[in-house]
């Protein structure tokens, strides 16, 4: 799929600007900066878009900076998974870094502020630190310890580095100002004590920095030029810029948010999809509904339509949610063009040929029909499908009363079976329960490949598969995970809006031998049924990416 020139954002406009201006001297630095407390899922692939993609687009760098100040929920598990999946959706960080290869340096400036004082040990705890900050329009109240001497505030903080002090019970605070009209800056919390291991600095640390301290001065270590955010950071943006300033940091990084991508029938909370996997609703984090990187990629959703969705759905400043259909139409438009076409009958039904002759050996005939692997693209070219006097089809292709304007198989009608040849219902076999389990037809043997010799039309033409070479499957089929446009919108609990029918197996599907040699995680489409991906570990297993329908297009029909 193409991915078009540099798209015209707010973002990439500042960057123009400031090429222009020369203020980072043409040079553009972005980071991905993910906790790593969870895996990836698509609305960090839009980050991931966005900040890899504009350094890309400017031939600048991008690193990946694991945020690990919170020792307590992170993993180096994790770790891993989110360089995975970077990797997998088509980007490179220039260098991975992790905010605790900062730790010394923020700690040195903190000292600076200190020294300065423009910081200073509050010996207050969490909750009344949070009681007096004040509220929105009302000004906070001043810390009893907020005028400390500098001197003491140095041995304060010397001492709870040293471990000196229980978890809780000192921070160090920026003295800003406790009636500034935005909150961030009413005396901000830039370390607080925990006496607990760090998955990568050990025991070296009794204080960890807030995220508020880490991160502008993070990019400002590693010479981040356009630092990329979502908008809830918005109003943490002066406090950043007023870091920087105070340590007189020269060029400093400037901090764009856009608006979170959100799309209807999913939630992104890390909280709440983990809680999907804890309660065995999903099979995993791999789940092929879940919205992780991992379940959309097992899913058989191709990197190169995720990208070119999130680029071309536009960056913004304003929250909205995107149509899930939007996203499975670049989807289907990506697969159209690279998925081979395979024949498979999910829900199969027995077809006998009357009539069907034998070969040399007594034995049905077997006759090999080429088709063509993908139309959209000849490249791909042909392969030999057998076809013997006993067929699956599916059974929605057949009714022994055939509704208005069915025109698929019903008793004395013809249709085509795909590239072989054209077939009359003749009658019908049931079970004990007037079940139909087979259909017994005529077939022409001068329409051989589907074209009848006198040119007559039908008005049908089925996909099938030869009983005697036919591979069993198990073909998962999959609905929206949650039942509302918007989860959570009703009770305000996203997981009382699930779908409990999200998942259909299908145990007795039968496929064509091909599908045999599909490698783990190629995407096919079955004939007339949609795009499936082969499961990348359980052999026969194919999950439907999407349907065949555009359901976008009829979306935006009706406006
Ligand atoms: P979650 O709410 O799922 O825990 P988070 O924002 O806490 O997400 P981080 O690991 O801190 O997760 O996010 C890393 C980056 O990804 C941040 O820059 C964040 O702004 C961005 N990001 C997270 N969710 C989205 C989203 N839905 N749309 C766009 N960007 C996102
Ligand atoms: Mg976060």
């Amino acid at each position: 799929m193409s991915e078009p020139g540099v798209p015209n954002n707010f973002i990439t406009e500042a960057v123009h600007r400031d090429n222009a201006a020369g203020t980072y001297d043409g040079r553009v630095q972005t980071r991905f900066p993910p906790e790593p407390n969870g895996f990836l899922h698509v609305g960090h692939a839009k980050a991931i878009v966005v900040d890899f993609g504009t350094a890309k687009d400017f031939d600048g760098t991008c690193m990946l900076r694991l945020d690990d100040t919170n020792p307590e929920t992170e993993e180096e598990a994790f770790v891993s998974s989110i360089v995975e999946d970077i990797e997998w959706l088509g980007y490179e960080p220039t260098q991975i870094r992790h905010a605790s290869d900062y730790f010394d340096t923020l700690h040195d400036w903190a000292v600076q502020l200190i020294e300065k004082g423009l910081a200073y040990v509050d010996d207050q705890d969490g909750e009344t630190i949070s009681a007096t900050r004040g509220s929105f329009g009302t000004p906070g109240t001043d810390s009893p310890f907020r005028n400390r001497r500098v001197e003491e505030n140095l041995d304060l903080f010397a001492r709870m580095r040293a471990g000196e002090f229980p978890d809780g019970s000192r921070v160090l605070r920026a003295k800003i100002d406790m009636a500034h009209e935005n909150m961030q800056l009413r005396d901000p919390v830039m370390y607080r004590i925990r006496n607990i291991t760090h998955h990568r600095t050990g025991e070296a640390w009794s204080i960890y920095p807030t995220y508020d301290w880490a991160h502008g001065q993070s990019d400002a270590i590693e010479g981040v030029t356009h630092s990329i955010c979502t908008l809830e950071f918005e109003s943490h943006r002066p406090l950043y810029d007023w870091f920087l300033e105070q340590l007189e940091v020269a060029s400093p990084p400037r901090q764009y948010e856009f608006a979170r991508l959100e799309l209807t029938h999913t939630i992104t909370s890390k909280r709440r999809l983990a809680k999907l996997v804890t309660d065995g609703v999903v099979e995993g984090w791999d789940d092929p509904r879940m919205p992780t990187i991992r379940g959309l990629r097992r899913r058989g959703y191709p990197a190169a339509a995720i990208r070119a969705f999130c680029r071309e759905v536009g960056t913004t400043r304003t929250n909205s949610r995107k149509a899930i259909e939007e996203l499975e139409s670049y989807v289907r438009r990506e697969l159209n063009a690279t998925a081979q076409r395979r024949m498979a009958v999910t829900r199969p039904l027995k077809l006998v040929l009357e009539d069907w002759p034998t070969d040399a050996e007594g034995k049905p005939l077997v006759e090999w029909f080429e088709v063509v692997n993908n139309p959209e693209n000849p490249a791909d070219g042909t392969r030999q499908v057998p076809f013997t006097g006993e067929l699956w089809i599916e059974q929605d292709d057949f009714k022994e009363v055939p509704p208005p304007k069915y025109f698929r198989l019903s008793p004395g009608r013809e249709v085509r079976l795909r590239g072989a040849y054209l077939v009359t219902a003749r009658e019908v076999v049931k079970d004990a329960n007037g079940r139909v389990v087979e259909v017994r037809c005529s077939f022409d043997p001068d329409s051989r490949g589907g074209t009848p010799a006198d040119g007559r039309k039908v008005k049908s033409t089925m996909h099938w598969v030869s009983a005697q070479h036919a591979l069993e499957a198990t073909v998962a089929l999959y609905d929206r995970l949650f039942t509302t446009e918007a989860p959570g919108e009703r009770t305000g609990e996203p997981l009382d809006d699930l779908n409990p029918e999200s998942r259909e197996l299908l145990t007795s599907a039968k496929v064509e031998p091909a599908l045999g040699d599909a490698a783990p995680g190629e995407v096919v489409q079955f004939e007339r049924l949609g795009y499936f991906a082969t499961d990348d570990r359980t052999p026969m297993l194919f999950h439907r990416t999407v349907g065949l329908r555009d359901e976008w297009a009829s979306i935006q029909k009706r406006g």
